[in-house]
């Protein structure tokens, strides 16, 4: 089936649909955790299995979010069901399309909270980029996201929810009884949204379990990569519970600039971020660590830090994404001339790294890397502070 035609560039805003009930949302929870569930309002323990195995499928392999339309399951039961759950996935508040097909969206979680979420059409394959914190931990300087204070984790039905919600768009779910079609527009998975998905390990883990699971989304694991900025005691946890690729904001190669441009790096600096990465259990020559790089102007991009990034990476399984920085409104930096990317690109191709220059994509609707932002929320603050300025708000 088609994918909902993308109008480009406008602002497509939705009604905010009625607040969530005080009803069970059955999205996010783990198997393990549906079952108990089940039984703890009313389905029989001995049936609790073959239930939650039905449920999962409808919810995650069909997309079904009326548990009506359940037919595999007794009418009567499939009324108490609908009277106790839902299936309730975040609520898009708004969509703009790019030029170049990238889609951006805003979807509103529980307390109204909201996060960015954005989608990444390329020559077949799709990848959607997924939050898992509103704000961040952390405060990256190139980030726009690290200039929004973290507000909260999302939950496992959050991040999972966000693909449902970009497989709903995208008209991606597959039709009962129709021939399976193998083509897939939302791909791959990207860990790298709002938030430092390593500060929210169980929510991530157990969202990225429900995706990988065969009879779901089933998007195999080496289809994910979780990006981090260096939560040293949990990179050795992430191969063991999710095992999907590992992605690192590495982006200089002094802990002087570091501590500048990714300040976790005072807490485990390059040394002991490499030591944990040189011991990451599932990094294999087909199975490399992306270390991403931004180039800014005169900041990290001489050739003397692409021969030390050469000699930082020795001994482990790795490729460099380089990333021309993407500017935001008061960013502090200036984005490296291509020439001098290209330079830097080749001083590591040349030791034999792979390091791909990436595009940038959506550029001009904001859903660049490092440019997410509730935007909403500053844009609303300057309005409620246009009004307030104009004496409106007393009125
Ligand atoms: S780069 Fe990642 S960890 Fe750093 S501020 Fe941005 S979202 Fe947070």
């Amino acid at each position: 089936m088609e994918p909902s035609a993308p109008i480009t560039q406008d602002v497509m805003t939705f009604p905010r649909k009625e607040t969530p009930s005080d009803k069970i949302n059955l999205v996010g929870l783990t198997r393990d955790a549906l079952r108990q569930t089940l039984i703890e309002n009313g389905t029989p323990e001995k049936q609790a299995k073959m239930r939650t195995g039905q449920i999962w499928q409808w919810i995650y392999q069909w997309g079904v979010r009326d548990f009506a339309e359940m037919t595999n399951l007794a009418k009567d039961y499939r009324a108490m069901l609908a009277e106790k759950f839902e299936v309730r996935v975040p609520e898009v508040v708004s969509k703009q399309v790019s030029e170049d097909g990238t889609r951006k969206y805003l979807v509103r979680i529980d307390g109204g909270h909201e996060v960015e979420v954005v989608y990444i059409p390329e020559e077949g394959r799709g990848t959607l980029c997924v939050s898992s914190q509103v704000g961040c931990t952390l405060t990256c300087s190139f980030c726009h996201t690290g200039t929004q204070k973290l507000v909260r984790n999302l939950t496992a039905a959050e991040i999972v929810g966000q693909v449902m919600m970009a497989r709903d768009d995208l008209n991606e779910w597959p039709e009962r009884g129709a021939p399976k079609d193998e083509t897939r527009l939302l791909s791959n998975i990207v860990l790298m949204g709002m938030g430092e998905p390593l500060y929210n390990f169980e929510n991530v883990r157990d969202a990225m379990k429900i995706v990988m699971d065969a009879e779901g989304i089933q998007l195999g694991r080496r289809r994910i990569t979780l990006s981090t900025s260096g939560v040293v005691p949990e990179i050795h946890r992430t191969a063991e519970e999710i095992g999907c690729l590992l992605a690192v904001s590495f982006h200089a190669t002094t802990d002087e600039t570091r501590d500048v441009l990714v300040p976790i790096n005072k807490k485990w600096n390059i040394e002991k971020l490499l030591d944990a990465l040189r011991e990451y259990p599932k990094a294999t020559n087909s199975e490399r660590i992306t270390f991403e790089y931004v180039m800014l102007k005169d900041v990290n991009d001489t050739d003397e830090d692409a021969r030390r990034l050469v000699k930082l990476l020795d001994g482990i399984p790795a490729k460099v994404n380089l990333i021309p920085f993407n500017e935001w409104p008061g960013a502090p930096y200036k984005r490296s001339s291509n020439n001098r990317i290209r330079a830097f690109a080749t001083i590591l191709m040349q030791a034999g790294y792979a390091s791909p220059i990436r595009t940038p994509r959506g550029e001009d609707i904001m859903a660049a890397c490092g440019q997410l932002k509730s935007a909403t929320e500053r844009a609303r603050k300057s309005r409620r502070q246009i009004e307030a300025e104009a004496g409106l708000q007393a009125q």
